[in-house]
């Protein structure tokens, strides 16, 4: 290798073993103009919240749930706090700024209107949440109320995620729903009376007797009624084992299944939706920030709850998803953190691709901001492979997946930009982690309180 001199003839870099005129005392050498704001603004940081407790337990849900119970319910509410306590008290948390948030379940509206307004509370005074945080909760129809709406809006929760699922009677009855069309629609207007914007409402197909027209049906009636975003499931296969029990009529063939999200697509971005995720949809500025900025920013996440997910310290990781366990574990003053895996800046970059093309797009420039890289060289066979095939559109400023086509197919695209390592290895799913954990559930201590403890209950 050759001697490179600058035009001062000064040798700025010279390999052994020639002794080098130049001490070195700093890394890295190329300076750029810093100030106090960039030296001590707080990092963004994002908050998962598990509430694993529903009034009914539906039998196609395949989510570690409990039956709500008013003394296992305020035993996990202490634990829960006790968590947020311990996370709170770590440097490492105080140097960030909670910009973004998501309460999920179960349902957390299963908790009555105190309740929240104390979990809510306890959290927003430990963390250092930044004003105007993006939080969303998720709720049933039959389990909100004006009272819960008020306290969420007070407490600052900005959106809200109802599961409907269909507006079809006798499709409600086949998942055993215990609501009818007007109530669903009645819930919605009671969330925007009481002041709630940016509604997401859950829509399944693949539903026992369900076809292409009343699919058309349910659709028609969310757009109708003015809710800012949509997200779509596939009715889960294992309900089937209580179709013949329950005599109900067939699951529409896989094919149908397929066309009928291709239909969806396709009509909601005439009605002005746009994709993220292959399975919500969206009005420009309804987006839910929560995934789309947590992935594609790669902010750190905390996870609070049993089965909760998140990322911290270059960990991606999930909690013991077993209550009685998580209750112990915390209550010994631990975290709960169960099973996870290290995350090497290689695959930290691949993760923000994977996880930014599930969100629909990835911006060129943050990505260099974040990573210091372009990932258009850096993963220019993929990109092409994708552009030929018409998943993917791309310009300088980044890539977007195309719709209604690229959006069916999200999860094959994200898998393109997958390590090798991890290509044959299924995901862990928040639903049954039952395969990553051996060890046995641990028998609860519950300690009865007082009937009168709980004054204040709005709901049963
Ligand atoms: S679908 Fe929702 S409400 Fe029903 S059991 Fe599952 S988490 Fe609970």
């Amino acid at each position: 290798m050759s001697i490179t001199t600058t035009t001062t003839s000064m040798p700025f870099w010279k390999e052994y073993p020639e002794r080098d005129s130049e001490w070195v005392r700093q890394y890295p050498t190329k300076h750029v103009p810093v100030n106090e704001e960039e030296v001590f603004t707080r990092k963004p940081m994002g908050v998962y919240v598990h509430i694993p407790f529903c009034n009914r337990l539906c039998f196609s849900c395949p989510y570690i749930k409990h039956q709500t119970d008013r003394d296992l319910t305020r035993t996990y509410l202490d634990a829960l706090k006790t968590e947020i306590t311990n996370y709170a008290e770590r440097p490492y948390i105080q140097d960030h700024v909670i910009t973004l948030g998501y309460i999920g379940g179960g349902t957390p509206t299963a908790l009555t209107a105190p309740q929240l307004d104390d979990l809510l509370g306890h959290m927003f005074s430990s963390f250092n949440v930044e004003e105007g945080a993006d939080f969303s909760i998720e709720t049933t129809p039959v389990d909100i109320s004006e009272r819960k709406a008020t306290v969420l809006l007070e407490r600052g929760i900005r959106r809200i995620s109802l599961g409907v699922q269909t507006f079809v009677p006798e499709e409600l009855k086949n998942i055993g729903r215990p609501n009818d069309p007007e109530m669903l629609k009645e819930s919605i207007r009671l969330l925007r009376r009481c002041g709630f914007e940016n509604i997401n409402i859950d829509l399944m197909h693949g539903i026992n007797g369900q076809t292409m027209e009343s699919w058309e049906h349910s659709l028609d009636v969310a757009i109708d009624l003015g809710v800012t975003c949509i997200s779509f499931y596939t009715y889960m296969e294992f309900a089937q084992i209580s179709t013949k029990r329950r005599k109900l009529p067939p699951v529409p063939e896989k094919a149908v299944v397929d066309d009928m999200f291709l239909f969806a697509a396709e009509k909601l971005s005439k009605a002005g939706f746009l994709g993220y995720y292959g399975d919500c949809f969206a009005k420009p500025g309804h987006q839910p920030k929560y995934g789309e900025t947590s992935w594609s920013e790669d902010i750190p996440i905390i996870p609070l709850g049993p089965t909760a997910t998140g990322h911290l310290r270059d960990h991606w990781y999930f909690n013991e998803p077993d209550i009685g366990r998580y209750i112990q574990t915390v209550m010994e003053g631990r975290l709960p953190i169960s099973m996870g895996k290290h995350i090497t800046k290689s695959e930290s970059i691949r993760r923000s691709m994977v996880l930014g093309v599930k969100a629909g797009r990835v911006n060129r420039e943050r990505f260099r901001r974040i990573h210091g890289v372009d990932f258009m060289e850096m993963f220019r066979a993929e990109i092409d492979d994708l552009i030929e095939k018409e998943l993917i559109t791309a310009d300088e400023n980044g890539i977007e997946v195309t719709g209604p086509k690229g959006w069916y197919y999200l999860d094959n695209i994200s898998k393109a930009f997958y390590s090798p390592e991890f290509r044959r290895y299924p995901q862990h799913l928040g639903a049954d982690i039952s395969n990553f954990i051996s060890s046995r559930p641990i028998p609860l201590q519950l300690t009865t309180r007082p009937k009168d403890e709980e004054a204040g209950c709005d709901h049963h």
